[in-house]
């Protein structure tokens, strides 16, 4: 029951609350507590896996051959859920591969592999002085960069707790580490509070908090002590003391031991108004802000009945298993198990080269005979001491069945998520059914389910978006065809108007054009032939210009007609003189050419009717004259018409001389044209 209190009253109470369920396995603390924290030397080789934390994978920024620094980026850190790892020493990279994992699984995951040489030189740190000067995001943009992720737990990156949703007024350090057997975090409160300590003011600056509160165990009374030497003087800071008891320190569990309020199944710490950190997550705050120092290591317990010098030492990330176990003088047993992590929590390694990692807290050798493999699994006997031993009050016999029936609907049903995986169940449980491995095994199916669906529905979203994409170009394409189409049919219809309009206006012009020469014909042919149709109304020009060209026809005519009559007069003059030079001159003009070739032919034919009367006449007194006399008429028949013919042809080889009647006609013709013409210009 949520307390009516706000969360501050609450914590001003200074009273620790219960949770429920919970056990207490024999501690075992006192085998690695004992000494202060050894350094480890420096391995022979380093594997770093480019992810050790919860999110996405950086780039890799290094090569195969390269040469690094000690604290030198291999990883960029260009995405949000992410944080990039650095050299724990100086070397040279000698494989960027995949190599067994620190979990569970045991899953080869990309790992850069390092040779160290004997220099270990550090590449140049980046403290931030003044940090209290510092705005919250330029600060935790120092935690990205350094590499800070969660290290009490799943590997969280600490720069995304920075950013909480709710407004914060308590930060919570746990300190608690109720596992057994490990003692990191408590040897790192006694020998290092006072950095401890700082990191927890950088937080509390970060998140607004109004509260820090440390959260310690009462099993460890250095630690406890140095915490409070540490904030004796520090307002705001505070620290909590809570009965030992596992999971104590499990984040829901801590979180209702300080306040008494529980965190709503699905929610998270921050609904309330609290943010958490492990305490050494806040030692390497203060080293990523006041040094500048990216995470490269971290406190290892290295524990258990099989070794002979077991204690904690500052490990690089990227030790080998291997390493911690020989330094701490393993001597190795028949059927022993090797554990990363505690004997609740932790998981067997069967690769001693498996590294430390940034969540690594302790490698755990323990004897077969105190942590003994797993026995054969048994039938549940429904004894029910698994429900009474859940922190996160869970029915775990019900979670098993339906975890083995893949009924991922009644698992959701039945709070999966809430498990913490604290192993309490499995602890009790008198058939030793592994049940934290049946949650494990579920979350992870049910995790691949949803990521398959998120990805289905990715591609789903994808696919329709090209699809509308598509559809969309293609409309936009039709869109633009039809306009060119509907633009080129304007333009079309357009040149055709003008075409039309021009075809119309030439069919115009011929017409008139025609017309005019018609008229203009008429009036020549009429001028030549009659002076009283000329006269008629029918035939009179239309309009001013019309009778201005037949004025004008009308006089050119008069003029050669004048001209002809002035010209004919001559040639007659000068016929008798010089017959065929006139006729020359005159054939210039056609008309009286004409004329005068008319008359030839009709005179020439007059005399070839003579001649052939002639000869006629001749002919018949043929039968009675000799017959020398019957030749001459033939010559006098051909003479003709060797005459006549080219005068049909062509221009007459003699000229004839006018008749009377023919000049006459010329004087009548000019005569009418002249009439014709004068008329004209008085119209
Ligand atoms: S403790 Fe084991 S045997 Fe007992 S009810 Fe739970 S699962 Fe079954
Ligand atoms: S492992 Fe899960 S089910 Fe089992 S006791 Fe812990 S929280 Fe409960």
């Amino acid at each position: 029951m949520q307390s009516e209190l706000s969360l501050l009253e609450q914590i001003k109470l200074e009273k620790i609350w219960d949770f429920p369920g919970g056990i207490h396995p024999s501690e075992k603390k006192d085998l690695s507590n004992q000494a202060p924290i050894a350094n480890l030397p420096v391995s022979k080789r380093y594997y770093v896996p480019v992810k050790q934390h919860i999110g996405s994978v950086d780039d890799i920024i290094v090569s195969i051959g390269d040469s690094v620094l000690e604290n030198q980026p291999l990883t960029s850190s260009n995405l949000t859920m992410t944080v990039p790892v650095h050299s724990p020493i100086s070397g040279k990279v000698v494989a960027i591969a995949p190599h067994v994992s620190a979990h569970p699984s045991a899953q080869p995951e990309l790992t850069i592999i390092i040779d160290a040489d004997s220099e270990q030189v550090s590449a140049p740190l980046t403290p931030m002085t003044n940090w209290q000067d510092k705005d919250k995001v330029e600060l935790t943009e120092q935690l990205k960069v350094m590499g800070l992720s969660g290290m009490g737990g799943a590997g969280f990156p600490t720069h995304i707790k920075m950013f909480p949703s709710k407004p914060i007024d308590l930060l919570i350090l746990n300190g608690v580490e109720c596992e057994p057997y490990i003692t990191s975090d408590d040897t790192l409160m006694r020998y290092f509070s006072k950095e401890i300590v700082q990191g927890a003011e950088i937080l509390q600056h970060i998140v607004s908090a109004k509260v820090c509160i440390i959260g310690i165990e009462d099993n460890k009374p250095d630690a406890i002590k140095a915490l409070k030497a540490a904030t004796k003087d520090i307002a705001n800071i505070d620290v909590r003391v809570v009965p030992t008891k596992y999971p104590s320190g499990g984040e829901k569990q801590l979180i209702q031991l300080l306040t008494g309020l529980q965190v709503p199944s699905g929610g998270i710490p921050a609904d309330l108004g609290i943010v958490m950190q492990n305490v050494g997550t806040a030692y390497a705050v203060k080293e990523a802000i006041i040094d500048g120092k990216p995470l490269t290591k971290r406190v290892v317990t290295i524990t258990g009945e099989t070794l002979k010098s077991p204690q904690n030492v500052w490990a690089k990330l990227g030790t080998p298993t291997q390493d911690l176990l020989d330094f701490a003088g393993h001597t190795p047993e028949k059927q022993q198990r090797i554990i990363m992590g505690g004997p609740m929590m932790g998981f067997s390694i069967l690769d001693a080269s498996t590294p430390v990692v940034k969540t690594t807290n302790c490698i755990l050798a323990p004897s077969a005979k105190k942590l003994p493999p797993q026995g054969d699994e048994q039938a549940c006997i429904r004894c029910g001491l698994c429900a009474d031993a859940c922190p996160a009050e869970l029915l775990p016999q019900q979670l098993q069945w339906f975890a083995k029936a893949k009924d991922h609907d009644k698992l959701s049903e039945y709070n999966l998520f809430d498990c913490i995986e604290c192993g309490a169940c499995a602890y009790v449980c008198p058939s030793q059914i592994p049940l934290v491995q049946y949650y494990r095994t579920s979350k992870a199916e049910i995790r691949e389910i949803e990521q398959e669906k998120i990805k289905s529905e990715k591609a789903r979203v994808r696919f329709e978006q090209r699809q509308e994409r598509l559809e969309r170009e293609k409309q936009e394409r039709l869109a633009k065809h039809k306009a060119s189409a509907e633009k080129r049919a304007k333009a079309l219809e357009k040149d055709t108007s003008a075409k039309d309009k021009i075809a119309a206006a030439l069919a115009r012009a011929k017409a008139k054009k025609q017309a005019s020469t018609d008229e203009s014909n008429d009036s020549v042919s009429k001028s030549n032939t009659t002076t009283s149709s000329d006269s008629t109304p029918a035939t009179k020009p239309a309009n001013a210009a019309k009778d201005k060209v037949a004025e004008a026809i009308a006089r050119a005519k008069a003029k050669k007609a004048a001209k002809e009559q002035q010209e004919s007069a001559e040639i007659q003059a000068d016929k008798k003189a010089q017959p065929v030079e006139a006729e020359t001159a005159s054939a210039e003009s056609v008309s009286t050419a004409e004329q005068e070739r008319k008359a030839k032919v009709a005179a020439a034919i007059a005399r070839a009717k003579q001649k052939r009367e002639e000869a006629k006449a001749a002919s018949q007194e043929k039968t009675t004259e000799p017959e020398a006399k019957s030749s001459q008429p033939e010559a006098k028949i051909s003479e003709p018409q060797a005459k006549i013919e080219p005068q049909i042809g062509s221009e007459p080889e003699e000229e004839t001389p006018l008749t009377a009647e023919q000049i006459r006609k010329q004087k009548v013709a000019a005569a009418i044209a002249k009439a014709k013409a004068k008329k004209a210009k008085s119209e």
